[in-house]
């Protein structure tokens, strides 16, 4: 049955977040009050009854997720799904030094750390926070074991396009994974600025001239991000491409949000209010909704297949979705 359709669930656990990236988080947000989370019981039964149709990957993001109290707990309970072969999370790594023991202990395994700016000012002046908070945290993560980390360093025309170079010599120097990610429209067309957009096609290309060849690689991840190695250094770098190559051929991944929310694809607004179902129905009443839900996610690819990778205005910019 559904085995085919859905693999890799991004699980947003809140809105809330310790940096203000100007790209990711509006000035006028709306943090939703805490009682419309979901409870950790409710994200393991929902992470439970997808697994029994195919889910085998699990990414937890935010917001900020290590902000969501006891973060590590959920970890355990989702690492002792049967059928969960990977959990992972997306963190802008400043609150690694505090739970990052606790998290490596409950079964996380990988760590993607977000970071756009290698240089203090421009990193203050994109996130209002401290660079080194954020270099603790990947020191803190690499003395843990965790492996791989990955960056994700989004390009922003004008702003850290410049950095390209030096973030590979980084991923040298720690030995980490770096990934480079296209600005996305997320939410609000209106406001986007897409002259600001690097697309990776040129910058894979002024990789290839300074560091020499890439080599093509196939690493654990969403299937979004395609990975090389830099054979001259021996350093993993991904693009995610979702301008200018997007990648959503039999997309089999879904997002839900810290209300719950289940989204189908980054892209628009069609989702489904997986909370509804669970506390007015339960977990069977879930299982039941199972077959409309893969029917909603074979729609969603179809309706991304005719019109195109096109962003709809949604007004949920990606702090409140979970990158
Ligand atoms: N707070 C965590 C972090 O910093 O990684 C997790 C949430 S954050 C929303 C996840 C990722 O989404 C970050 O790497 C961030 O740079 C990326 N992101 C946010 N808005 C984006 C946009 N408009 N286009 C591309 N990436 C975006």
């Amino acid at each position: 049955m559904g085995s085919e359709q859905i693999n890799y669930l991004r699980i947003s656990v809140t809105d809330r977040c310790n940096l203000r990236c100007s790209y990711c988080r509006p000035d006028n947000i709306h943090f939703l009050p805490y009682d419309h989370f979901l409870r950790y019981e409710e994200i393991r039964d929902i992470v439970e009854v997808f697994a029994e149709y195919g889910l085998k990957k699990v990414r937890i993001t935010g917001g900020e997720p290590l902000l969501r109290r006891d973060i590590h707990v959920l970890v355990g309970m989702i690492s002792e799904i049967e059928g969960i072969k990977d959990i992972s999370m997306t963190t802008n790594g400043i609150l690694i030094p505090k739970y990052g023991k606790l998290l490596k202990e409950r079964g996380l395994k990988r760590l993607n750390i977000s970071l756009d700016s290698l240089r203090e000012e421009r990193f203050r002046k994109l996130t209002g926070g401290h660079l080194k908070d954020v270099l603790r945290g990947i020191d803190e993560a690499k003395r843990l074991g965790f492996d791989p980390i990955k960056i994700n360093v989004v390009l922003i025309k004008d702003f850290n396009e410049d950095e390209v170079e030096d973030f590979i010599l980084f991923g040298k120097k720690w030995d980490l994974h770096i990934r480079f990610i296209e600005l996305m429209p997320v939410g609000f067309l209106e406001f986007f600025d897409h002259s600001k957009v690097v697309h990776l096609s040129e910058i894979k290309r002024r990789i290839e001239e300074k560091f020499g060849k890439l080599k093509p690689v196939s690493l654990i991840s969403s299937g979004a991000s395609r990975d090389y190695l830099i054979e001259s250094l021996s350093v993993h770098v991904g693009f995610i491409s979702p301008m200018s190559l997007p990648f959503c051929e039999g997309c089999k991944k879904l997002r839900l949000t810290s209300d719950g929310r289940l989204k189908f694809c980054l892209r628009g607004s069609d989702e489904i209010n997986i909370k509804d179902i669970l506390r007015k129905r339960g977990k069977e009443g879930l299982r039941n909704e199972m077959e409309n839900i893969l029917e909603m996610k074979r729609a969603s690819n179809i309706k991304v297949a005719e019109k195109g990778f096109i962003f709809e205005e949604t007004g949920k910019s990606m702090i409140s979705i979970g990158g």
